[in-house]
């Protein structure tokens, strides 16, 4: 039973596999580690699982530090904290959170600092929830500019959570319309758990799944 999550993660890389195929396109699959314990994270790296997902910037720097494996690429994607954007450009390889100018002023110098480029996505609002993170898909433009004006940070795409009471394919379809008139774009990062399919279908090529592998978290 304990190494049920591995069952479920060579299953879900053989199902992305097979829409890779048929798609001929790459999807990558981001495991969301939030709350699993690092040694879970180790083992599916051994399954060669190299992009991970977390939420929470103290919970993850335990165990990014406890791993200490410079192949695995972290992905921010929980809310940004100012005050905890000097570890996120130390950890994270990719933000996918991405929704104001002063984070992205903050993260710009302290990635300059770290002579390193860090790689985001802008977190669209779909279904305009006041409960979410994420720009208005009307104001993308303008954050794209000013992005586009920093010297460490490549804009890479966008990111979508839509709302879990709605149908999510209309969320999707705006996302992928938004991002397949972005020539300058390589990632649209949508598709969770429950509605991962759905997303891939809608173009997505970076989707980032939890429950899915590890069950539901406590
Ligand atoms: C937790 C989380 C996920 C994973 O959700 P599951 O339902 O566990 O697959 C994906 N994206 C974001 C932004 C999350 O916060």
């Amino acid at each position: 039973m304990s190494n049920d999550y591995i069952n479920n993660y060579k299953k879900i890389t053989n199902l992305i596999n097979s829409y890779k195929k048929k798609y001929n396109k790459d999807i990558k699959l981001v495991v969301v580690s939030k709350t699993q314990n690092f040694k879970k994270i180790v083992e599916l790296h051994k399954n060669g699982q190299n992009d991970f997902g977390e939420n929470y910037v103290d919970e993850a720097e335990s165990k990014i530090k406890q791993i200490n494996n410079q192949t695995i690429k972290w992905h921010f994607i929980g809310k940004i904290q100012s005050n905890k954007i000097k570890k996120i450009s130390e950890y994270f390889s990719w933000i996918h959170t991405i929704d104001t100018e002063k984070h992205i002023r903050k993260i710009d110098a302290f990635c300059s600092q770290l002579d390193k480029i860090m790689n985001v996505c802008i977190q669209i609002n779909i279904d305009n929830e006041a409960s979410k993170g994420g720009i208005h898909i009307d104001n993308f433009a303008n954050l794209s500019n000013i992005i586009q004006q920093m010297k460490n940070i490549k804009l890479r795409g966008i990111m979508a959570i839509p709302n879990p009471n709605k149908s999510c394919s209309s969320a999707f379809a705006k996302m992928k319309d938004l991002y397949n008139s972005c020539t300058y774009l390589d990632t649209l990062s949508m598709g969770m758990s429950k509605d991962y399919l759905s997303a891939i279908e809608n173009d997505a090529n970076i989707i980032r799944i939890g429950k899915q592998i590890f069950g539901e978290r406590k």
